[in-house]
Parts: structure tokens; C-alpha cells; sequence
């Protein structure tokens, strides 16, 4: 036998029942978009690597390590995996001139891929929610993102997810601290890590960004951005922190938070949970006005967030709020093979109905024992089981077997009905 082939390390095939959470979620978020009026966008999973080394910076984790690139075999193109969606929705906007009659509120839903180490709340392939408001100045749509995040929180029955806040300002005053920031970490070059080393010109504010703990007091101690902030992007910050308080949203500053990503400016922020290790960031998001111009488009203010499915999902399961999960309200046994097609005839209109009917299928020996029927019909949950027995079909009918406890605790007797009256059965049971 061939050696087996296996999924890439990082990436998951996902079964029911948790396939069912992922469905949950996904109507969930749906249904919130709808009720924020944000509107679905759909781009392509490849894009040229150029967008979003140019988007999203070359000196960042993504460019610089997590990218799945590619050549085209045929025409040589530069293809990336999509690490994130907000540098392909960009692109999408701008080429299709979508912000001609006005400012665009979008959301997107799929998979991401970053060659990453895999652990607890990390993947090659992940799955993000994202949420982008186009042509909108703020501070305004940047509280309404923020309070779209914390409804779906509460949405799905979540608590325990904080939201940090903190304002990166315009690039020049980035520059005036970005100088004060180099010749500070130049003092203290000894005590920097590889990283923090090889950063400290191109890209210093990732520094305070670092993961490593031995780096932790020292960055506590670093210049701070907001006091290199000008009078403009303070108000935009108070302005939007007065947004928040007035809806009753909670925060807390946190000044090292820079987000990976050069295109944030003016708001960013993150939802953290402490109860998911070290992968605590469910949700992170910004402004990123500078971003339409920079991927060659016309300027334009934006800003979003993204969540990380995986990271929801796995925090659902933490604070116990998975729902159950759907289950049929019919489960069709057939005990002879001869009545199968009647049988299949009958079950449509039931689907037609609205209900959810699973039928007992043959396996490679032909239909199980009745007995068997019934032990998967009770597996699956279903209410009832309708039994087409060949004496019952000549009747022109079919049984009911309850399989669970009613109200009062007990399971009622199997009852026969014509086959004429099952339509209206079933409506009774929608109802
Ligand atoms: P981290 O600091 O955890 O690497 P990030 O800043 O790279 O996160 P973003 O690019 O802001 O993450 O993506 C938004 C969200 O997507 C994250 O907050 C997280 O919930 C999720 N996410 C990012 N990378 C992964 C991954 N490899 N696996 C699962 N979820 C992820
Ligand atoms: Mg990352």
C-alpha cells in the first residue's frame, strides 16, 4: 500500500460537530453584519506578492517569514497565499472604483495562510472574520467597529475579552519618536535581542512589539508615542475615546500597542482574553488611512479589525458557550429494500416541509437489521422515527416511534398515520 497522505502540518480538516460551531459562528457574524449594515466582499485567496509586500511592509513578521509565495508555473507571476485580507479588499475597492458614489462599509469571512510555528491558537491555515470601513474619516466609524466586535462578544455569549486601545498618531510625528526611540534602545544595544537588533533601524516600533520576556522592562521603559503626538491625532484619540464611554464600552490605554503592520495610523486596538495562553488576541484591528495610496490608488481614510476564528471558536469552548447542535427531527427506517423507492418520494415533501429527515441508507451488505436501524436512528437524535414497514405501506401508512422524553418525562406509544396526513404532520411539528 502507498504511504498515506496526510493534510500540511498546520492546516485542519475540520468534521462535524465542531464543522457545526464553525456554521454557527459564521450565521452569527452574518447576522451581526447585516444588523451594522456591513456588506459581504469576496476576493480572491492569491493575490500578487508585490500587494502586500508593498502594503503591508517588508520589515514585518508576515513579509519577512510568514508568506506562502509562489511562482506561477506558467507565466512567471509572483503569487502569495493571502497572510491577511484588508491589503486584497483595498486592492479590490480601488480597482473596481468603489468608492465613486461614497464610503463603503465591508466584511469578509475565509482563510488565511502564514507559515507560522503551529500551536494552541496558531495555524498555517487560520480562518478570519474581518470588518473594513472605507472612506470614513473617524473617529465615529472607528467606535462603530469597535462596538460591531464587542456586540458579537456578547452575541455569542463571551466575556472576558478586554479591548486595549491605543493611537499611533501620523507618520511624521512616528518619525520625530521613532528618533528618540533608536538612540534610546542605541543606549541599551547590549541588552537587545537578534531581532530587536536587526530592527532597530528599520523598523524600531516593532521592537516595543516583542514577544521575548527578557526584552519586557526594558520596552516598558521606551519613549512613548502618544507624547509625540500633535494636537490633531490627540483629539481624533479623545474624540474616539468619548464615542466609546458613551456607549457604554470599556477600555484599557495601553501605549506599546503598535500592531505588526506599517500601514496603521491614529486608532488601534485589540481584544485580549487571558484565558487562551499565549495566543490572547481574538481581534486586533486599526486605522489605515495611509494604505489606499501606498498599493497605488487614490487616497482615501479607512480603518478595521480582524478576528481569529480558530481563537473564538477555542474561547466558546473554554466559557462553555458551544451550542448543541442541530439534530434531524426524522430518521427513516427501511426495513425492506423493495419499498426504497417509495419511500425515497415520500421523504421530499417532508424536506420540502422544513423538516430535517436522515435516511437509513444501505451499507455494502444491503440494509442493516431493523434492529440496527433503530440504534442509529436514536444515535442521531432525531424526535421520531418514521418506520416504513412493508405491512404498513400496504396500509397506506407510516409508524411514528417517538425516541425521546416528552414534557412529562415519558416516551409516548408509536402511533400510525396515513400516508395522505403526513404533510400535515409535519407542518404540525414545524410549528
Ligand atoms: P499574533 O500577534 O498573535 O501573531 P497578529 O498581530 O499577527 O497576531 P493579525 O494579523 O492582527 O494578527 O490578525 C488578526 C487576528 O487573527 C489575530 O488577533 C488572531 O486572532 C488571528 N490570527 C493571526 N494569526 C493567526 C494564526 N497563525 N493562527 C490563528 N489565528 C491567527
Ligand atoms: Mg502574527
Amino acid at each position: 500500500m502507498a504511504e498515506p497522505l496526510r493534510a500540511v502540518k498546520g492546516m485542519n480538516d475540520i468534521f462535524a460537530p465542531a464543522s457545526g460551531h464553525w456554521e454557527w459562528l459564521e450565521a452569527k457574524v452574518r447576522e451581526l453584519m447585516a444588523r451594522y449594515a456591513y456588506r459581504n466582499v469576496r476576493t480572491p485567496i492569491v493575490e500578487p506578492t508585490a500587494l502586500f509586500v508593498r502594503g503591508l511592509g517588508e520589515v514585518t513578521d508576515i513579509v519577512e517569514k510568514e508568506m506562502y509565495s509562489f511562482e506561477d508555473r506558467l507565466n512567471g507571476e509572483q503569487l502569495t497565499l493571502r497572510p491577511e485580507a484588508t491589503a486584497g479588499v483595498v486592492r479590490a475597492v480601488q480597482e473596481h472604483n468603489q468608492l465613486y458614489d461614497g464610503p463603503k462599509r465591508l466584511y469578509y469571512l475565509g482563510p488565511m495562510f502564514r507559515h507560522e510555528r503551529p500551536q494552541r491558537g496558531r495555524y498555517r491555515q487560520f480562518h478570519q472574520v474581518g470588518a473594513e470601513a472605507l472612506g470614513f474619516a473617524g473617529p465615529d466609524v472607528d467606535a462603530e467597529l469597535i462596538a460591531l466586535a464587542a456586540d458579537l462578544w456578547a452575541e455569542l455569549g463571551l466575556s472576558g475579552i478586554t479591548l486595549e486601545l491605543n493611537s499611533l498618531g501620523q507618520p511624521n510625528e512616528r518619525l520625530a519618536h521613532r528618533q528618540a526611540l533608536i538612540a534610546y534602545l542605541e543606549q541599551h544595544l547590549d541588552r537587545l535581542d537578534e531581532d530587536a537588533r536587526r530592527r532597530l533601524y528599520s523598523n524600531p516600533l516593532r521592537v516595543l512589539d516583542t514577544k521575548n520576556p527578557d526584552l519586557q522592562a526594558l520596552v516598558e521603559a521606551a519613549p512613548k508615542l502618544i507624547d509625540y503626538l500633535g494636537a490633531a491625532s490627540l483629539a481624533h484619540f479623545e474624540a474616539l475615546r468619548a464615542l466609546l464611554d458613551a456607549q457604554g464600552i470599556t477600555y484599557r490605554l495601553n501605549p506599546r500597542l503598535v500592531r505588526g503592520l506599517d500601514y496603521y495610523n491614529l486608532s488601534v486596538f485589540e481584544f485580549v482574553t487571558d484565558t487562551l495562553g499565549a495566543q490572547g488576541t481574538v481581534c486586533a484591528g486599526g486605522r489605515y488611512d495611509g494604505l489606499l495610496e501606498q498599493i497605488g490608488g487614490k487616497a482615501a481614510p479607512a480603518v478595521g479589525w480582524a478576528l481569529g476564528m480558530e481563537r473564538i471558536l477555542e474561547l466558546l469552548k473554554v466559557q462553555g458557550k458551544l451550542p448543541p447542535l442541530p439534530v434531524p427531527d426524522c430518521y427513516a427506517v427501511v426495513p425492506q429494500p423493495e419499498a426504497m423507492a417509495q419511500v425515497l418520494a415520500l421523504l421530499r415533501p417532508l424536506r420540502a416541509a422544513g423538516l430535517a429527515v436522515q435516511m437509513h441508507g444501505a451499507g455494502p451488505e444491503g440494509l442493516s437489521s431493523m434492529k440496527a436501524q433503530f440504534k442509529k436512528a436514536d444515535a442521531s437524535g432525531a424526535r421520531y422515527a418514521l418506520v416504513f414497514g412493508a405491512a404498513e405501506l400496504a396500509a397506506g401508512q407510516v409508524a411514528v416511534k417517538p425516541l425521546r422524553a416528552d414534557a412529562t418525562g415519558s416516551i409516548q406509544e408509536q402511533t400510525l398515520l396515513p400516508l395522505a396526513e403526513v404533510g400535515q404532520w409535519a407542518a404540525r411539528l414545524r410549528a
